[in-house]
Order: structure tokens, then sequence, then C-alpha cells
């Protein structure tokens, strides 16, 4: 229990500035071109930061971020095989029409900050991996974000709402009850080809309602269910996809940026 609610406060407290210092990371080391406050180094352009999602309300995009889902509209999305999706827009939401299909974006995109909200049915039916589950998929239908109703659920803990599933559980379960909204910002570091060569693997971090739960996660390679199957190649950009898993799972404020712009 120590670890547990230790956890939690360093959690909160990286959990602002955690997205700023993984885009420092990328380079390994500070710019040579410029020294140490160096006032003629470029400053960082100012943006409406948005906000995000209260129980109430929805959220809003930072600026210049891709708006993949503003509650009005499935303009972005498409069944997996390019065709219309059958998933429904509801009361400024997107939801999981069971049967239908996953869902992609039309767009492709490489490495990113993912916002999603999304809420696991009000009316709990099933449990196990049988309630509320739905996905987040990185590379296209390759890196699973788990999405399940874990608010007092018992399951597998590699298979919770925010594991990288069969492979890394999140390191606490802040989840809000079914129904409510819940919100996921994933950094997601594509992997890395040289032809068939697997150059560098992908990397993901959660934050889970504000709390950091997965920290630079190196995956083993694509993530399934009772397998972990070897990477292999594809390109960096790939659409982000929604799992159709049988439940009426519902999303809303849908946002990406992609990452070193
Ligand atoms: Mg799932």
């Amino acid at each position: 229990m120590n670890f547990i609610s230790k956890n939690n406060v360093v959690a909160a407290a990286v959990c602002s500035a955690c997205l700023f210092s993984l885009t420092q990371t990328q380079a390994g080391e500070p710019d040579p071109k410029y020294g140490i406050h160096d006032r003629s180094r470029p400053v960082p352009v100012q943006v409406d930061p948005g906000y995000p999602g209260t129980q109430d309300k929805t959220g809003k995009a930072p600026q210049g971020a891709v708006v993949l889902f503003d509650g009005t509209n499935l303009d972005q999305w498409v069944a997996m095989d390019g065709k219309k999706t059958k998933w429904i827009v509801k009361d400024g939401a997107m939801e999981c029409v069971p049967g239908s299909g996953y869902i992609r974006t039309k767009d492709s995109f490489g490495d990113c900050q993912l916002h999603v909200e999304w809420a696991a049915p009000a009316k709990v039916e099933g449990d196990d991996q049988g309630r509320g589950n739905s996905g987040v998929f990185l590379g296209g239908d390759r890196y699973e974000v788990q999405v399940l109703d874990t608010y007092n659920n018992k399951t597998y803990a590699d298979g919770f709402a925010s594991a990288i599933y069969g492979q890394y559980p999140p390191m606490v379960n802040p989840i809000h009850k079914p129904g409510e909204w819940n919100t996921y910002d994933i950094i997601y570091i594509a992997p890395r080809f040289d032809g068939d060569k697997l150059v560098s693997k992908a990397h993901i971090s959660v934050i889970f309602n504000g709390v950091v739960v997965q920290w630079d996660r190196e995956l083993t390679g694509p993530t399934g269910h009772h397998e972990r199957p070897a990477y292999a190649p594809h390109d960096v950009r790939q659409p982000i996809a929604f799992q159709d898993h049988g439940n009426p799972v519902r999303f809303r404020n849908v946002w990406i940026r992609e990452l070193n712009q």
C-alpha cells in the first residue's frame, strides 16, 4: 500500500511536466548550436491550451492539435476496410455499435500525443474482460492501450484499463465509475525499421485521469490475446483505431498532436 500511495503523489507531481520533458529527451542532449540561456534561440510558440473535459462538459483541444472527434460527426473515421463505419454519434459522443467492427482514422500519424476521453456503459453488464471493453490502438491495429470498465471488476492485471494489453499493467487504477468520463493522454513513439530489420521498438506512456500509469514502456511487439507476436515492419505513420469488443463504449474529445513538430 505504501508503494501505491507514494506512487500517486509522484505521478501527480510529474504529470504536468512530463509531456514537455518527453519531447525534450528525444534529441538526447541540448542543441549544441545554442549556449545555455541563449536569447537568440527560437522560443516556444504560445498556443491556446484548450481544457480537459469534466463529467458535465466535454473538453477542448489545444491549438494546433488535429481534432479527430469534436462531438459532431465521424468525418475523420472509417471502418477498418475503409468503408463507412457503423459506429454512431449520440449526445456528443461517438459510440461503438457492437458487431460493427473496429473504427480507424482516415489519416495516419507517427510519434504523437493522443488525447481520448471515454466512458464505459452506465448500466453494468458482464464481468472480467466482457465489461465495457474497447481499446485505443496505435500503429494501426497493432498496439493496444486497453479500455475496460475495471471499476470494482476483477480481471487479469495486464488487461486492466490503460494496460498495454498483455504486456504492462498500469501502475495504479485511477478509473471513474461506469458511465463517467475517463481521460487518456497517450504518448506514442513508433518503432523504426530499416528494411526488415527492427531498429528501435515502440514506446508508450499513458496518463490516465491525470495520473501517470505507464512510463515509457518498451513494447515487445504488437499486443495480443495470449500471444506476444514479433514486430513486423511497418511505416511510422499509421491510423489510430478504436476497438469493437462487443460493448457500447463511448468516446469524445479525441485529438492528436504529432511530436517533433
Ligand atoms: Mg480491448
